[in-house]
């Protein structure tokens, strides 16, 4: 790397010349961060409410994951799985003491879907491949993944794409019932939907999803990709709803802003995942799993889930509050820190808004303004957010 930092400017010509175009970016190349603070390369300073899309779920470079990381790689920074490493076998246990089953480690999001997918196909009898997946829904990028992903929007001009994927409306058992045939296996649902606009779902409708599951012998998986971690004031998203699934799938916050997904499922059903018919060769590597052992200390040694339920309530009464100045604001959604603006108008404007005075937030399914703030944001901050937020609606209310 050049010792002399570039420009944002700079940096973004290199991006022109050399990158694949394929994110939308905001205009600003980022060098450093600490907590719910980051900075850009001209040396302003944003109060970021959404950092890296929720994967820094204790804010940017914790002290005790940095430390971790830097210890790590002194001694260990890759091995593959034909080894046993102590950090994996401790951060299975850590994960699964906090939820249950056993632990599988990859490194992404979409890859803890692909897995989970194919361990439903697995467990169940041969000729069974169906899954039931949620309209609105998002659950990554890679061919299972984004079929999965009940949003056209994303399918086009890569059909076709995988087959036995069925798409049930949101909150409609009598769809999901209908949809249920001899060769489904599963049914794949987010607890909180995130990138489809932080939807919480509706009162029993995930035990009705559990029951369904138990009469027809499906694979109950929620995708707590978003959900995981203390994001929902729970260790894990059905923990805050009460619902038991088969399996989960992990990944964003999962090691506190290093790379790593994992599935975690109940005992009985991890021997379905046999020898030979699935690996990831980075996954549950010595520094992803040192991270993800930082992180869990992290968040249980200074009260973060606390403090994440804390900081809920707080989001939610200032801005019920600010609803009720502010026509534009249509609904509050708001589970932990998942934080969901519904708006009567499109969204994106205000990301940039925000941005000009300093709050970093962001924009989802046309309407919403979303937050995934960090566990350990404080209440000053909370309130710098929402003063900023209600400035720009407030200004883009007058526009209306
Ligand atoms: C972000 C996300 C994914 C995809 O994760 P990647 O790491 O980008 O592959 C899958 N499911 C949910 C619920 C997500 O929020």
């Amino acid at each position: 790397m050049n010792d002399t930092p570039l420009s944002s400017r700079e940096t973004i010509e290199l991006f022109d010349r050399y990158v694949i175009p394929n994110y939308g970016r905001h205009p600003i190349s980022l060098v450093r961060g600490e907590g719910a603070y980051v900075w850009d390369a001209e040396g302003n300073r944003y109060l970021d409410l959404f950092p890296g899309w929720g994967c820094n779920i204790i804010g940017y470079s914790p002290p005790r994951v940095v430390e971790a990381i830097q210890r790590q790689a002194a001694s260990l920074i890759h091995v593959p799985n034909t080894w046993y490493i102590q950090q994996q076998g401790e951060f299975a246990a850590a994960l699964c003491s906090r939820g249950f089953g056993k632990a599988f480690f990859c490194n992404s999001g979409a890859e803890a879907v692909e897995g989970a997918v194919k361990l439903a196909r697995m467990h169940t009898p041969d000729g069974k491949y169906k899954i039931i997946s949620f309209e609105d829904g998002f659950h990554g990028r890679t061919f299972a993944a984004v079929t999965a992903t009940a949003q056209p929007k994303y399918h086009q001009g890569i059909s076709p794409l995988i087959p036995g994927f069925k798409y049930a409306p949101r909150n409609d058992l009598d769809a999901v019932r209908e949809l249920v045939d001899d060769e489904t296996c599963g049914i794949l649902i987010e607890p909180v939907q995130g990138e489809g606009g932080v939807n919480l779902p509706q009162d029993g409708f995930l035990e009705g999803l559990r029951e369904i599951a138990d009469q027809h012998g499906l694979v109950l998986i929620f995708d707590e990709v978003q959900t995981c971690m203390g994001r929902t004031g729970e260790w894990f998203g059905y923990q805050t709803f009460g619902v038991q699934p088969d399996v989960i799938t992990l990944a964003k916050g999962l090691a506190g802003g290093v790379a790593c997904g994992a599935i975690v499922c109940k005992d009985e059903i991890a021997p379905s995942l046999r020898p030979g018919m699935h690996a990831s060769t980075f996954g549950g590597n010595p520094l992803a799993m040192a991270a993800g052992l930082a992180t869990i200390e992290t968040i249980e040694a200074d009260g973060l889930i606390e403090n994440c339920r804390i900081m809920s309530e707080r989001f939610r009464e200032r801005l019920s509050a600010l609803k009720q100045e502010l026509p534009v604001i249509e609904e509050i959604r708001v589970c932990g820190l998942m934080v969901g603006l519904d708006l009567a108008v499109s969204s994106t404007p205000a990301v940039a808004k925000c941005m000009q005075r300093g709050l970093l937030v962001n924009a989802t399914h046309d309407t919403v303004l979303r937050l995934l703030p960090p566990l350990n944001v404080t209440g000053e901050q909370v309130d710098q957010g929402c003063e900023i937020i209600a400035q720009v609606l407030a200004e883009m209310s007058e526009a209306t």
